[in-house]
């Protein structure tokens, strides 16, 4: 009989497919949202989203590109 032989090739794709989406889950975890190891930060003034070191910080109002690089009025 070729049933039990069956049951243990099912078992190890299982184990083998569990293993995979396990390692899958855990290579994404750390990789999103993550650019040249900085935070995505959204413009204020245009809503164009890039690298918190090439954006101008304006305090608790947020992010501004380069292009708006002049103080508030
Ligand atoms: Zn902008």
């Amino acid at each position: 009989m070729g049933l039990s032989r069956l049951v243990v090739v099912a078992l190890l794709v299982w184990v083998a497919w569990s293993l995979w989406r396990r390692w899958r889950r855990a290579g994404k975890r750390g990789s999103t949202q993550v650019h040249h190891g900085g935070r995505i930060v959204k413009c204020g003034e245009c809503g164009v989203y890039l690298p918190e070191a090439e954006a101008r910080a304006l305090g608790t109002a947020g992010f501004v590109c380069r292009s708006h690089d002049h103080p508030p009025h």
